[in-house]
Parts: C-alpha cells; structure tokens; sequence
C-alpha cells in the first residue's frame, strides 16, 4: 500500500473528537450516554457487486453506506450519535478514498454524527458501518419505535415516495430504458438516497411501529404484521397515487410496456426496494398528530392502508376490488 494504514486512517477518517469522549486512535472509542436515554446500535454491509455495482461513484458510495444506516436509527426514532466504519479495499487509492470519504462525512457531519473508529484491512472492496444513536427511556421504559407495535384498526403510511430506486437499478441493469433526465433523477435516489432522520424522531409517541423500507414496502410491511401479530389491507390506488404525476414527473415519460421483466408501476412502488423511506402505522386519532410530525419534520407522508386484526396482507383497488399479483421484496439468498 503506498499510503500506510495509520496515514490512510490519519488523513481521511480521523477528526477533532466532538461529542464522544474518544474517539479514533485508541483501542477504543469511548461514547458517554446522556441519562434517561438508551442507545440503539445498528450495522449494516455494503459489498461490491451485491450493492452497488463495481466502479460505483465513490462520493455517492460513501453517502450511502451510512445513509442505509441511519435509515435504521430513523426507522427506531433514534437520534444519530456516532458511527465506525470497517472498510476493507484491494488497494489504497487515494483518488477514490477522497471522495468516499468526502461523501460519507459530508452526511455525517449534516446529522452531527461523529466517526468514532473503525478498522481497514486489504481485500474485496466491502464498507461496514455500524451506527449509534439515543433513543429516551422513561423510568427505562423505551420510546424506540419498534416494529412490534401496530394494532388493528391502525392507520398505514409511508414517507416520501417509492419506486425510483429499483427503477433506476432495472435501466443500470439493461431491463428497461429511461430518458436521459428520468435516469438521473431515479440513479440519485438509489445512490444518495436520503434517511428520513428528523420524521423517525417526530414520530416517537405517535407512531405504533415502524420500519424503513429497504427490500420493498410489501417485504418490509410483513416485518411489521408477523411481529405485531395483525394483518393489513392495502389501498393500492393510495399507495399508487404516490407515483401521480405531481409526486412523480420522473415516471411521466416511461413506457412501462416491458415485455422482459414484469416491471410496472405497481411492481415498483410494492416491491421495489432501495427506497429508505419509513413505513409506519398510527391510530387513526393521531391523524393531526402524524400531519404535524410529517410538517415538522418537512417530510410528506401518505396514508396508503389499515392494519386489520386478521392476519394476512390484502391489496385493494379503487373499487375495492383485490388486486392479485405476485410482488416479491428482495431477498439477497432467494
Ligand atoms: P487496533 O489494531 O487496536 O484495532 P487499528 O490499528 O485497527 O487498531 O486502528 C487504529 C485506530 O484507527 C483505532 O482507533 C481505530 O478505531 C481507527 N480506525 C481504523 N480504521 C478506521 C477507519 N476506516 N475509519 C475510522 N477509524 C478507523
Ligand atoms: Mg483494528
């Protein structure tokens, strides 16, 4: 390695501690929790070829391996504290750990979350953050949104608007062919996609359940039914009038007459994946409540459905009707 492990580390990972009490260059980081709060901890791996495709823009790399972490601290409602980053890389080039490095603590440095340690080796190029963050606990009771809360008669919703990701990855892929200004926008969404932070702690207190949809709102909807033990119904027009044309003027140009894969509209916005948005549920007496959090936190949000005491996932029309099809999430061993 041209550059030495401890210069590497020195030049691009190591900055003035701030709110940790150590952080890198010790054997360890040291992180005081503020009374009254638990820490939620969350790691996630990105590998080259599983996750993003090799020679990916090492900038918007650097912002998405912590960004799918922090969407984990969203989804919990925890507030960001901290991070360390495992990296390891076939060799140390500098022109690509700048504007990784840039990317992802540009990020960081926009949720105050410090870069407290972390480990680099040689090897296949694989990034592994695991992320820290505070959640309040009351007389230890915790206010974390979990994905275990949601009961029947319980409103649905999702933020922002889902799709643009898989679609991007499905024209990346050669599946499907965008317009030049489509593909820009939607390759932004699956390579900078942005956590939804401030709503998952907006919605402490109001949300029942939450989760932040990675593998696709159907999959990610299923956490939420088997561990609350509730089932749902979903208003697909709702959850399809998130690709109207004031939500979505990327999919206006887009033929979706595919004859290779079954891509549709539909398909993209059930089962897409990549989106990083939170899906989460709320008694319908907190309407107002969710509106204000959604407001505050300058984040739109849509009521797409309803949890029902019965076990089981039914898609609707606008008729009512159901809606059959089969819409897999992503399962990376299937
Ligand atoms: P050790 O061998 O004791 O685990 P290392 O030599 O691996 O320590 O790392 C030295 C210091 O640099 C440690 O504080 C470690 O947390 C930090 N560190 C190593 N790699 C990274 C990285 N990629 N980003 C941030 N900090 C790192
Ligand atoms: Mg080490």
């Amino acid at each position: 390695m041209a550059l030495g492990e401890f210069d590497l580390i020195a030049r691009f990972f190591q900055r003035p501690a701030r709110r940790s009490a150590l952080g890198v260059g010790d054997d360890c980081a040291l992180l005081q929790p503020a009374s009254g709060t638990q820490m939620a901890i969350s790691c996630d791996m990105l590998v080259e070829g599983r996750h993003f495709f090799a020679g990916a823009d090492p900038e918007r790399l650097g912002h998405k391996a912590l960004a799918v972490n922090l969407s984990d601290l969203a989804a919990c409602g925890a507030r960001p504290l901290a991070f360390t980053l495992a990296l390891a890389m076939p060799q140390v080039d500098e022109a690509w750990l700048a504007p990784f490095s840039r990317g992802m603590l540009a990020l960081a440095d926009a949720h105050d979350c410090e870069l407290i340690g972390g480990d680099t080796t040689r090897g296949p190029l694989n990034i592994c953050i695991t992320v820290f963050g505070e959640v309040p606990a009351i007389h230890g009771k915790t206010r974390a949104l979990l994905r275990s809360g949601a009961g029947a008669d319980d409103d649905i919703y999702v933020s922002g608007t889902l799709g643009d990701a898989r679609l991007a990855l499905e024209a990346l892929r050669g599946h499907v062919s965008l317009p030049v200004d489509a593909l820009a926008r939607t390759r932004l969404r699956l390579e900078q996609p942005t956590p939804r932070v401030a709503l998952g702690q907006a919605l402490r207190g109001i949300a029942t359940a939450a989760i932040d949809v990675s593998d696709g709102l159907l999959g990610d909807l299923g956490h939420i039914l088997a561990q609350s033990g509730v089932g749902a119904t979903i208003d697909t027009s709702s959850a399809i009038g998130l690709i109207a044309e004031n939500h979505y003027p990327t999919w206006a140009g887009v033929d979706f007459s595919f004859d290779s894969v079954a891509i549709t509209p539909l398909s993209l916005v059930l089962a897409g994946g990549d989106d990083y948005e939170l899906l989460f549920t709320a008694p319908s007496s907190a309407r107002e409540a969710v509106t204000a959090a959604a407001h505050a936190s300058q984040t739109p949000v849509t009521r797409i459905g309803r949890i029902d005491a019965t076990a089981g996932l039914r898609l609707l029309d606008a008729q009512g009707q159901p809606v059959s099809g089969r819409f897999d999430s992503f399962d990376h061993f299937a």
